[in-house]
């Protein structure tokens, strides 16, 4: 018999878990005989009911279990925790908010079965997304697609189903600072992508404000490139180059051929020349850092330098 886990970050959803398992288990019953499954939560440090709710539930249902965080430590982190402690064939990882449509499931469990090993929900754009969220994700998928080496689909979401292999490729993986899908991403395999509309929002407010958000942003782009240290790079190049021209045109001009326009420039003004010189120098050691820093960086991540996915 395949067993399916479905991982659930959860924090405060004590109002949308019961649901959930009321909407989810016919669903995963209908599978049919070849399959049983596990409902695996993970509480990260929720502050309402949801660990009461999660106790009697899973006293209820062997089939339900779950995880306790200490405090919360974020979606990331939670999601984490359910593959590392899933026992599953293939785990899939859906919001706990019902955003994410439960009656795919076997559509997911379907392509698995037709040899994928990967199985990536992509959201449909929604009209009830705010402006900024809308530009925002435009720009981070930009961005993103320019520095790192596997392509990154917009729009694709935490949804997802992962064949056992990957789940074991996945937790050898050690960085602390992570964005599940982007590692996920970059592990390859052979993947699929199964379209959605999101729902809105069963109970509560989404956790996720602007500025988490575009913390989870800002720290996916420094975790994947060092990008903004090498800018400061060429910006010193830049400005050295051009700095030095304008210094040795005033040298030679004003000193040794007398010509007119050169002659005008002040004494203050050819030290202010210099000290931007100097900030160009500045700015391209920083960038020479950057190099070193990104060696470190790579050694420091620990990623495994390649996977396999079977050997004869
Ligand atoms: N979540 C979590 N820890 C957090 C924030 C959110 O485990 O610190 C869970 C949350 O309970 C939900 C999923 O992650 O199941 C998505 O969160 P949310 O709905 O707040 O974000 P959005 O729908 O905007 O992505
Ligand atoms: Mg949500």
């Amino acid at each position: 018999m395949k067993v399916i886990s479905i991982i659930v970050p959860a924090h405060n959803e004590a109002e949308n878990i019961p649901v959930f398992c009321e909407r989810a288990q016919p669903i995963l019953e209908s599978l049919g005989e070849a399959y049983s499954y596990e409902i695996l939560f993970v509480n990260d440090g929720s502050t309402d009911e949801t660990l009461e709710v999660l106790k009697q539930a899973s006293s209820r249902d062997s089939r339900i279990r779950y995880i306790d965080f200490s405090r919360n430590f974020g979606k990331e982190i939670a999601t984490t925790a359910g593959l590392h402690h899933a026992s599953g064939n293939a785990c899939i990882l859906i919001d706990a908010d019902l955003q994410h449509p439960i009656e795919l499931i076997p559509e997911f469990v379907n392509q698995w079965e037709r040899g994928f090993e990967v199985v990536v929900g992509i959201r449909n754009k929604s009209r009830s997304d705010s402006w900024i969220k809308k530009v925002g994700s435009v720009i981070f998928y930009a961005i993103l697609n320019k520095i790192v080496e596997t392509k990154v689909v917009p729009n694709s979401t935490d949804f997802r189903l992962l064949d056992r292999m990957v789940v074991n490729e996945f937790n050898r993986l050690t960085e602390v600072n992570r964005m599940t899908r982007g590692l996920i991403d970059w592990m390859g395999f052979k993947r699929t992508y199964i379209f959605f509309d999101a729902h809105e929002r069963l109970h509560g407010t989404a956790s996720y404000n602007f500025w988490k958000l575009a913390r989870l942003a800002f720290n996916s782009f420094v975790s994947l490139s060092l990008l903004p240290l090498r800018l400061a790079g060429y910006l010193g190049i830049f400005i050295t180059a051009t700095s030095s021209i304008a210094g040795f045109y005033i040298l030679l001009g004003k000193y040794f051929f007398r010509w007119h326009f050169a002659s005008t420039f002040s004494d203050a003004e050819n030290l202010a020349i210099f000290i931007v010189f100097l900030v160009g120098i500045l700015l391209m050691s920083i960038g020479l850092l950057s190099l070193y820093i990104e060696n470190i960086h790579r050694e420091v991540l620990g990623r495994p330098l390649y996977i396999i996915r079977r050997k004869s």
